[in-house]
């Protein structure tokens, strides 16, 4: 259904589009337009969510290939662009040469995409977000996802990753979400034999790290995609750094 779904709803959002590049668009149905246009976006992004949870429940189905990183997070920056400059925000990209994972490019793309998502939508204006891809010790490659935002209380930490838990919802000033980006993240990673960090400090900002084996370790990551349920590794860091 999910799939079915998303067919007309892409339909509307280029009709939508094309509407706007018409002559004769009043100011007022301009703003009407470009509204509908991220809402449609919205929809997109919970639809993706749902599949991606599907996509969960039978996770050995998930096709694994050597996929760059890098690549995934120029695509991901490029989408979010449009975004962070509407909000004032600064977001910067800085990747290096050959970041190659062994994983499934969609679940990829949402991890990063869910990540970058949040870091927009937790940061006030004026803000910046940074994204750096890179090589880190052990054949790892590590995927930081960090913002200038409002951060993240201490006791809403250790909760974030449980399906529709939202923090305080006048700090976030009500930011509408439904609490899944994170939940499916985590598990995303859990099958990539992944680890996820989060450090932050309140007004100040948060730092998530996610450290993926390289795709040297690709046996690795098969063998043990089995007993994936051992492997439920979120480690918080409260040293307030960020
Ligand atoms: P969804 O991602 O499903 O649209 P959501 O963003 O509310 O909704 P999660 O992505 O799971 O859900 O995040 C859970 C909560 O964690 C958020 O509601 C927010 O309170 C907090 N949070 C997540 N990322 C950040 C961040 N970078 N800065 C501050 N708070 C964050
Ligand atoms: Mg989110």
């Amino acid at each position: 259904i999910a799939y079915e779904v998303r067919t007309p709803l892409s339909v509307i959002k280029t009709n939508t589009e094309v509407a706007l590049l018409g002559d004769n668009v009043s100011s007022e149905m301009r703003e009407t337009l470009m509204s509908n246009i991220e809402k449609l976006d919205r929809i997109s992004e919970i639809i993706n969510n749902l599949l991606s949870l599907s996509a969960l429940v039978r996770p050995e189905r998930m096709e694994f290939t050597t996929v760059d990183l890098s690549n995934v997070a120029t695509e991901v920056v490029q989408k979010f662009s449009q975004l962070a400059r509407r909000n004032d925000q600064q977001i910067t990209l800085r990747k290096s040469p050959d970041c190659k994972v062994w994983g499934n490019n969609t679940a990829l793309t949402q991890i990063v995409g869910n990540l970058v998502k949040n870091a927009i939508t937790y940061t006030p204006r004026g803000g910046h977000i940074r994204v750096t891809i890179e090589q880190a010790p052990n054949n790892q490659i590590e995927l930081i996802v960090q913002d200038s935002g409002i951060g993240i209380v201490r006791k809403d930490l250790f909760r974030i990753f449980e399906p529709f838990y939202r923090a305080d919802p006048s700090r976030t000033k009500g930011a509408g979400g439904s609490g899944l980006g994170l939940a499916i993240v985590s598990e995303l990673i859990k099958t990539h034999q992944g680890r996820i960090t989060i450090r932050s400090a309140v007004g100040r900002g948060t730092t998530v790290s996610v450290l993926f084996p390289g795709k040297h370790n690709r046996a690795k990551v098969g063998q043990e995609a089995d007993n994936r349920d051992s492997l439920n590794e979120i480690a918080v860091d409260f040293s307030g750094r960020s």
